[in-house]
């Protein structure tokens, strides 16, 4: 605990945001990290509690106490080897992690919790400034090859785990680079992808390889599905050629909205907008999908749906509305009720605040066409919410005037022909079936086969998605070896 009265002293300060109007005029980052004196005098806010809420609450169990004592004093480089020790890619979870942990501080029970994400952004970037983030390439081979597919953030740890303990792994991606929906969906604004290039650079020098536009097991991808591929790779083969296979493919199918017009020009799922928008920000390839001046209509009130606002806003939409099925939660939670748990409570992204009328039970019943098969206004209701259950309100429909529909309801499941290609038996969800437990944890019913990361959990977050690659490294490496020194 750097300094024990540190939590009575000093007020939470968080990181700052160059203004809406100006961050909406382009799609780099904009939030300025907390300086070096600032990280420090935000370390002395922890209390080293004695039991670290926050450490449960990560699930990558960050070792935020020893972290915080250390930025305190200084210590820069003990800190960052000991975020390491627990995560490969603080700069992802350091920039858009929702901060779990956060929630489970116990200075939060009574103020405003520490500012750990902050403090973690903080010490990953001034280890990369610093050149202290190194390739740590194996001292030895097992000879062992482990084939990847998925370059999200749940293959990319299995692969850098894997790879240090000297195995070699090959990494397939369908899509024309690597980084799974941190590279092609979640938007530059939110994380530049230079972050994941280093990364790759790493991993390179560590061993891995990468081989994108490569499809794996089943060509049967849905229609909307991004497919960058120009070879294909069968099931047979992998298992033939490797001595293990991680499924780490993500749940990419989204939920669909199947009322009357959705068929029309204008409603589109989430990432049919966001992805090419991606290609558009990295690789200068117009986005097909253009909504400056029109009336945009965001469905669905996660990351997805607030990702699709910051976009429209970028393109200069005349206006963005964004409804949610749910009523709207307590603007603040009720503490002593959910801590240290993660609380339902309205969340605000930066996205919000650059501009969005945001409307809570509401459901869409149909999209209305011009005549021409585009889609020019949206039919809804509004709902009233009892006992977890919703009817419609007599006489609440409503129309608005609708050019473009984001469907951002989440996501079902993995795309299909993968899992049956290799024979994966799912679960009641349509995800890979495998424990994350015990003897066998992330291990399918095929033999060699394992699953990580969305694809086994349905969608989720990038720091669940780490700790499942690095748990499912640790399964692989004692199933090849007999033992592993890997943590999990
Ligand atoms: C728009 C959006 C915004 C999000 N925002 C956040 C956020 O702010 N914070 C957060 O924590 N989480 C966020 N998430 C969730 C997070 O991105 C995912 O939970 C995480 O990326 C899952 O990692 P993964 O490695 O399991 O899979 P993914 O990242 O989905 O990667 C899977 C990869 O596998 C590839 N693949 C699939 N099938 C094949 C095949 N047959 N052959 C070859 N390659 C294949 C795919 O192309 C993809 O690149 C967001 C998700 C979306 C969609
Ligand atoms: S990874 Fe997420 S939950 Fe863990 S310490 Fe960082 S911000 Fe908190």
């Amino acid at each position: 605990m750097g300094k024990p009265t540190g939590f009575l002293e000093f007020e939470r300060l968080s990181e700052t945001y160059e203004k809406p109007d100006d961050r909406k005029k382009h799609y780099r980052e904009f939030v300025a990290v907390l300086d070096e004196a600032a990280a420090k005098q935000q370390g002395a806010r922890c209390m080293d509690c004695g039991i670290p809420f926050c450490n449960n609450g990560c699930p990558v169990n960050n070792i935020i106490p020893d972290w915080n004592d250390l930025v305190y004093h200084g210590k820069w480089r003990e800190a960052i080897d000991v975020l390491h020790s627990t995560n490969n890619f603080p700069e992802f979870t350091g920039r858009i992690c929702p901060a779990p942990c956060e929630a489970a501080c116990t200075l939060g029970i009574n103020v405003l919790p520490v500012g750990i994400k902050s403090i973690e952004r903080a010490i990953i970037d001034k280890a990369w400034a610093s050149g202290w983030v190194v390739p740590q390439p194996p001292q030895t081979k097992t000879g062992k090859r482990v084939a990847i597919i998925g370059s999200g953030p749940a293959g990319l740890a299995a692969a850098q785990q894997l790879a240090r303990v000297g195995h070699d792994v090959t990494v397939f991606e369908k899509s024309d680079r690597i980084g799974g929906l941190l590279g092609y969906g979640i938007p530059d604004f939110k994380m530049e992808k230079t972050a994941i290039d280093r990364r790759v650079a790493q991993l390179e020098a560590e061993g891995v390889t990468f081989k994108t536009k490569v499809l794996v097991g089943s060509k049967d991808l849905p229609a909307g599905i991004n497919n960058d591929a120009e070879s294909f790779v069968s099931a047979e083969q992998l298992q033939k050629d490797f001595d293990a296979v991680i499924l780490a493919a993500g749940s990419e199918v989204p939920r669909d909205l199947p009322v009357p017009g959705r068929e029309l020009t204008g409603v589109y799922a989430a990432l049919e907008f966001l992805i090419p928008q991606n290609k558009e920000v990295q690789q200068g390839k117009a986005n097909p999908i253009n909504v400056k001046g029109k009336h945009v209509i965001v469905i669905g009130g996660g990351d997805t749906g607030s990702d699709c606002v910051g976009t429209s806003n970028r393109h200069g939409a005349a206006s963005v509305t964004q409804f949610e099925l749910m009523p709207m939660p307590p603007e603040q939670e009720h503490k002593p009720l959910v801590w240290p748990y993660w609380p339902i409570k309205l969340r605000t992204s930066t996205s919000h605040d650059e501009g969005c009328s945001r409307d809570f039970a509401v459901a869409t019943k149909e999209f209305v066409t011009d005549g021409k098969g585009n889609v020019k206004a949206l039919k809804a209701v509004r709902l009233d919410w009892q006992g977890g259950k919703m009817t419609e309100v007599a006489g609440s429909e409503f129309e608005l005037p609708c050019d473009a529909a984001f469907l951002a309801m989440g996501f079902t499941n993995p795309v299909g022909g993968l899992l049956e290609a290799f024979g994966v038996d799912k679960d009641a969800r349509q995800n890979a079936k495998a424990t994350t437990d015990g003897e066998g944890s992330y291990k399918t019913n095929v033999a060699k086969v394992f699953a990580a990361g969305d694809v086994r959990r349905g969608q989720s977050l990038v720091v669940w998605a780490i700790r499942e690659g690095r748990q499912c490294a640790r399964s692989v490496d004692e199933f090849l070896m007999g033992s592993s020194l890997l943590p999990r």
